[in-house]
Order: structure tokens, then sequence, then C-alpha cells
């Protein structure tokens, strides 16, 4: 018998984008919650992954009264800016709908909801690693996890929200054979790398016959590059020196900042839906539930979408006490998710088939070449892949 310390409607794990989000929107319904994350605050607000916010998530910041004091960056402009075989070629996107969203690095989102959540006054608790119990039968549920002091401690709650990621304890508490999941692997990997040097560009995506590239700035003093490789490619193959010379060959242009490269990354590349997304009190949100290859710079935003379906789900239930919205959360999410993988896995192929024809071959090339100037001439074309951009769609 477990002794229960606390007790409270909405236990979170996890205090990334998903949780914290989901958090504040709790706090500002009046529902009890608390956030309980496994690593210390420093590390949660060092965390350096997404950049871009999309129309529909600034919306939905700016709809709950929060887009001033969370959303930074700069407004997204309504263009992609393509270097193709080492020509610029920007393409403007035709949908008019961009002006919401903004390059936003995740770590600044995630340093502003943790200072809005914990100065309204949200319960959030660093360098707890949880464990759950109790996700179905009469009992409430159960997360259990040793506090700094080296203490057991146990809150009880009628939900569970889910938010701690791929890596998670959410969906390994799950039985197996309760989740379908989905996956799809795309057979090449990024190398991630972060450098404090200001990027060339803003944004700018290469397609050259030797891989994909992109670079992003991360504000003055750093950026985000992105070099395709194999999935058996390994960090220590990739020196700084390697690594400015491919930038410099795959962008047909001279790197005019080269510095210091303070982290490199393998991510291979994977599509991945967990069906459905709940079990008992359960309910998983964000990475816990889906992955989308970066190349659709959607993770960040899909998971901020799970937050608001749930927290609207949550609120209903406890101040109507119906739970239709708590029922129809996992099919309400999965239809936008598997939209987005649609859109996720066209992109990612069609971007990276265009440049090299090595994974897929020359007829796969020739066909995403195809795709690709259809967007530059079709505003039909043009104007869907503006709208999967924005997240309006
Ligand atoms: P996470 O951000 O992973 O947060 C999960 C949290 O749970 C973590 O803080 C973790 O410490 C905590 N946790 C784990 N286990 C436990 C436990 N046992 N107890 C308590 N806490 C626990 N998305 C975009 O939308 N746009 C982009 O431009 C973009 N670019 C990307 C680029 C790269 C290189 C990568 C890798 C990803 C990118 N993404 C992008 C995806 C995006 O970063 C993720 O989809 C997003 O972080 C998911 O948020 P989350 O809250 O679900 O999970």
């Amino acid at each position: 018998m477990s002794k229960v310390d606390e007790s409270t409607t909405v236990v979170i794990v996890g205090a990334g984008v998903a949780g914290l989000a989901l958090g504040n929107f709790l706090l500002r319904s009046g529902i009890n919650c608390v956030i309980l994350e496994k690593r210390s605050r420093e590390y949660v607000e060092q965390r350096q992954r997404a950049g871009v916010i999309d129309t529909r998530a600034a919306r939905m910041f700016r709809e709950w009264g929060l887009e001033d004091r969370v959303v930074g960056g700069v407004p997204t402009e309504p263009v992609l800016n393509f270097r193709i075989d080492g020509e610029t070629r920007p393409l403007k996107l035709e949908a008019d709908d961009h002006r919401d969203g903004r390059f936003c690095p995740q770590r600044v989102l995630v340093r502003n909801l943790i200072d809005v959540f914990i100065s309204d006054g949200g319960d959030l608790r660093f360098d707890a690693d949880v464990s759950l119990e109790n996700l179905v039968g009469d009992e409430r549920a159960l997360a259990r996890y040793r506090d700094s002091a080296g203490s057991t401690r146990v809150v009880s709650c009628d939900f569970v929200a889910g938010c701690d990621g791929d890596r998670g304890v959410s969906r390994v508490a799950v039985p197996s054979g309760s989740l379908t999941r989905y996956s799809h692997e795309y057979g090449y990997a990024w190398l991630t790398v972060l450098a404090e040097v200001p990027a060339n560009h803003q944004s700018m995506m290469a397609l050259h016959h030797r891989g994909f590239a992109g670079q992003f700035t991360r504000g003055p003093h750093a950026s985000r590059f992105y070099l395709q490789c194999p999935l058996d490619s390994s960090t220590s193959q990739w020196t700084d020196e390697r690594i400015w010379d491919e930038l410099e060959t795959r962008f047909g242009e001279p790197m005019a900042n080269q510095g210091r490269i303070t982290s490199t990354q393998l991510v291979p590349l994977r599509s991945v839906v967990y069906d459905p997304m709940s079990y008992g009190r359960l309910y998983l949100l964000g990475d816990a539930a889906h992955i989308v290859p970066p190349m659709s710079a959607k993770g960040m935003n899909l998971a901020l979408h799970d937050a608001e379906v749930f927290a609207n789900a949550v609120v209903q239930y406890q101040t109507k006490n119906d739970s239709s919205l708590l029922d129809s959360y996992s099919s309400t999410c999965l239809r936008h998710v598997w939209n987005y993988q649609a859109f996720a896995s066209w992109w990612t192929e069609l971007v990276h088939n265009a440049g090299d024809a090595s994974y897929q071959g020359a007829f796969r090339h020739q066909v995403a070449r195809a795709d690709l100037e259809r967007l530059f001439e079709s505003g039909s074309a043009n104007r869907l892949l503006s709208e999967f951009i924005a997240g309006l769609n």
C-alpha cells in the first residue's frame, strides 16, 4: 500500500513544451495540477531543439492570453530560402496566412513558459524522476518520485498527462499490446550542429547531390546547421573542419563565419504514431505519442496542439461533468497527427530525394525535382504547402 502525500487533479509528467503549455492552460482555467520534471531547471532551459512556432500555435497562445509573455523571436517570412545546386531560389509562399508564425527557439519558449507558470503560482518540481501506478481500476492514479532530500513522494490524481517525450516513462507504463505503433524509417539521418557563430542567412536550405543541408539562425551569436548523412555515420567522423567544408560544398558558397562548434548529434529521420493516445487515466501528449521528422518543423507544434485539446477536455470534465472531449481526445489528436505525418513524409522525401539520388534512385530524384518545380510554378500546389507550413491545414 502506498502512502499518498498529496492529491491533485492532473499530474503532468515532463516539462517540455507539451507539459508546460498544458500546465499553463490548466492553471489559467483554475484546474489543480502539478508538473514533475526529471531534469534540472538549468538543463531544461538550455536544451536546444526546434525553432519555428507556426501560425496556428501562435494564435493559440494569443487566445489563451499568453502570446506576449511566452512567444519570443522574430516573425517567420512567407518564403522558403533554397540553394538548389548552388543557385539561390527563394520560394515565396502564396497563402497570406503566415504573419503570426515565429522563429522562436524552443528553449526561449520553454524558458518563458516556465517563468509564466511559476510566477502565476504553478507547482513545478524539477529533479523528479517519475514512475506511475494505477492507470486503470477504481483507485486514483499515482505518480511516485524521489525528492531532492531523498524522500519518496506520492501524488494521487484523476488524470496523468504523459508529456515526457519519446524516452519517458508514461508510454512504457502501458501494458504491451494496448497501443498500436505505426512507424516509418526514412533511411538517412541528420547531423545536427550548434555553432557559436551567426549564420550566413536567417534560414536557408541546400539541395545538393551530396545531400540536404540547412542553416538557421539561433540569435546573434549562435546558429543551427543540419547535414543529411547515412544512418551508420558517427559524430566522431565529423570533425569541425569536415563540417564547415561540407556545408560550403552543399551551399555552394563560403561560410562567412566559422567558429566554435558546441554540439553535434545524429538524428535518424523517422515517423512514429501510437494509437490510441490514451490508456485508462493516462493521456499521451507530444513526442510521447508521435514523432515527426524535423524537416517538417512540426514536432513542437503538434505537442502544443495536443496540450490545448487535452486542456479543453479536462476543463469541460471538471466544470460540466462532461467527459465527451476526454473520450474523443485520442481520435481528435490522431486526425491532426496523421494529417501532419502525411505532410511531413511527403516534404521530407521530396527535399531529400531532390538532392542525393543514392538513397532512392534516379527515378525518385526526377519525380522529386518535378514536385519541387511545381511549387514554384503552380499556385494551388504552393498554397497547399503554405497552409501546412502555417499549421492551418
Ligand atoms: P520534450 O520536449 O522531449 O519534453 C519531455 C520532457 O519530459 C523532458 O523535459 C524530459 O526531461 C521529461 N521527462 C522524461 N522522462 C521523465 C520522467 N521519467 N519523469 C519526469 N520527466 C521526464 N519541432 C518543431 O515544431 N519545429 C522545429 O523546427 C523542430 N526542429 C527540431 C529539430 C531537431 C534537431 C529536433 C531533435 C527536434 C525538432 N523538433 C521541431 C521537434 C521538437 O523538438 C519536439 O517535437 C518537442 O520537443 C516535443 O515536445 P514534448 O514536450 O512532447 O517533449
